[in-house]
């Protein structure tokens, strides 16, 4: 899971502030795989998380929940046909 080293453009980094380690934080942006639990049925949904480079923990930053419920959103309403 760790793609340091690699030149990559789309790669965005940032400061926040980190729970953890109590201080602002160099953070990225990482796609993982998560389950989700709508009306009753489990879905495998691929959404962004913000991860402290310092710590490795997982860290909220200001949008991210937003994002996170679009790409929810989405990858539901693929998984069953629904049209917009
Ligand atoms: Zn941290």
């Amino acid at each position: 899971m760790d793609k340091k080293g690699r030149a990559d453009s789309m790669k965005k980094e940032r400061y926040s502030f980190c729970t953890e380690c109590r201080k602002e934080c160099l953070y990225t942006l990482q796609k993982i795989e998560r389950q989700y639990d709508i009306k009753g049925k489990q879905y495998n949904m691929e959404v962004t998380i913000a991860i402290c480079e310092n710590c490795g923990e997982e860290i909220n930053i200001p949008g991210i929940m937003d994002l996170r419920a679009k790409e929810v959103e989405e990858q539901y309403r693929r998984a069953e046909n629904i049209r917009y």
